[in-house]
């Protein structure tokens, strides 16, 4: 399992997503979106698991999902 990352839409900070998956509840969850408290400037952003990304080992994998 790892950690989803995204981008703070306001201050253009990575800000981990408190979820944790892996490259199959990705895929399975890869047009859902997400509520996000962001740590960076405390508002609720919704993102898009296509923007999430994912530090480390799975990181090949995701990169893999966006080119489908
Ligand atoms: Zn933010």
């Amino acid at each position: 399992m790892a950690f989803l990352f995204f981008t703070c839409p306001a201050t253009h900070r990575q800000a981990p997503t408190g979820i944790e998956t892996n490259v199959q509840s990705l895929q399975a969850a890869w047009k859902a979106t997400l509520k996000v408290n962001c740590p960076h400037c405390g508002e609720m952003h919704e993102i898009s698991v296509r923007e999430t990304y994912i530090n480390g080992a799975l990181q090949d994998a995701t990169d893999r999902l966006r080119n489908i």
